[in-house]
């Protein structure tokens, strides 16, 4: 019998290095193509009953029909958001949905910390200015992160590894989520209402997914209460920022310091070289003109332990899918 094929969208070339890996005791034929999955390349599948796509593919409506018409039977997200699928058109499909819900929270925690302490200790600075020869301190002073009251919005997986790092920072930590975390409450994490934790938040950083309900979360009348100086660091989903909203804080200094792994129109920028082009989002470009704002493309994930959990966990997800096998990892069956 021939090997199942996988068409892999989005294809990076350490994607290739991982699955290629790792499939080597799963031996399915993997079909990589670098480009994003969307109405045009939909045509590219053939004879592949399952895709295999990342954050920034498209699964609307009318691709989930295109891929039904190919015969796809499962959608294998190499990532734990999903909210690029449209989960009631695949149900409607009859196209199975899986994703990898949990592959390195620390990965996202540890990065999130990365940006706080580059963002306050001016780590990137201090390394171009040395290797100029200057040594001055001037414009490099921040802030001890000790005794400062940092607010966890989403505390599961990675907001409960950020949660517990901030904690060894001795940090005050206040949380939001729509499910408190016992663990957290016993080793002194405080939940309060999202307000309260917009008004006393030195630093807040957002681990909760993206929904109807969290879109735009960080927005004019959030920042309104906000303290002045603020740090706001996400790297969660692009869109849980109102863009516009921020670039006003940050001009009226009400933001301090803005760390973003994520941009709500990413998908046309990010896990790209675009250093030859003229980039036309007057947004980002905006954004990346602060000399407070630390933008990076969507690598918090980016470990080798992540990558790794990711290929074992998508193959193992797609076998147990073919197989009709109970599936081990529950949280990542979606439809
Ligand atoms: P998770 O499902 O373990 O945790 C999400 C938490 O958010 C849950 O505790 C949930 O109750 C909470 N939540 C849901 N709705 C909420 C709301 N309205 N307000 C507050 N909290 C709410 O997910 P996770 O593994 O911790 O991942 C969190 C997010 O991080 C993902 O949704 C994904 O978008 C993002 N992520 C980013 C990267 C990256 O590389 N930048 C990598 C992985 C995940």
């Amino acid at each position: 019998m021939n090997p199942i094929k996988i068409s892999f969208f989005s294809t990076q070339p350490y994607d290739k290095v991982f699955f290629e890996k790792y499939n080597a005791e799963y031996k399915f034929e993997l079909d990589f193509f670098e480009t994003q999955l969307n109405h045009h390349t939909v045509e590219l599948i053939q004879d592949s009953p399952v895709v295999c796509v990342f954050v920034n593919d498209v699964l609307d409506a009318g691709v989930i029909a295109a891929l039904a018409n190919k015969g796809v039977l499962i959608i294998a997200l190499r990532c734990a958001g999903f909210n690029n699928v449209d989960l009631d058109a695949a149900k409607k499909a009859g196209i199975r949905v899986c994703r990898v819900p949990s592959y390195s929270p620390e990965a996202v925690a540890e990065h999130a910390m990365a940006m706080i302490l580059t963002l306050n200790r001016k780590t990137h600075k201090a390394y171009n200015r040395v290797r100029e020869q200057n040594f001055s301190l001037n414009g490099l002073l921040g802030f001890d992160l000790h005794g400062k009251t940092i607010g966890v919005i989403g505390t599961g997986n990675i907001g409960k590894a950020f949660a517990k790092i901030v904690l060894g920072f001795g940090c005050k930590v206040l949380a939001f989520d729509i499910a408190k975390d016992e663990e957290l409450e016993k080793i002194g994490v405080q939940y309060e209402p999202l307000d309260t934790i917009f008004k006393l938040a030195d630093i807040l950083s957002l681990h909760c997914p993206l929904t109807e309900k969290t879109k735009h979360i960080i927005n004019a009348t959030s920042l309104s209460i906000m303290k002045k100086n603020v740090m706001i660091i996400n790297t969660s989903r692009g869109a849980l920022i109102n863009t516009p909203d921020v670039i006003d804080a940050l001009k009226d200094a009400k933001i301090g310091y803005l760390g973003i792994d994520v941009y709500e129109q990413e998908e046309k920028l990010f896990f790209k070289d675009l250093s030859e082009d003229i980039i036309q989002d007057d947004d980002i470009q905006r954004l990346m003109s602060f000399p407070n704002v630390l933008v990076t493309a969507h690598q918090a994930f980016f470990t080798n332990e992540a990558l790794t959990q990711i290929a074992l966990t998508t193959l193992q997800n797609v076998t147990d899918l073919l197989e009709g096998n109970e599936f081990a990892n529950k949280a990542g069956l979606l439809s």
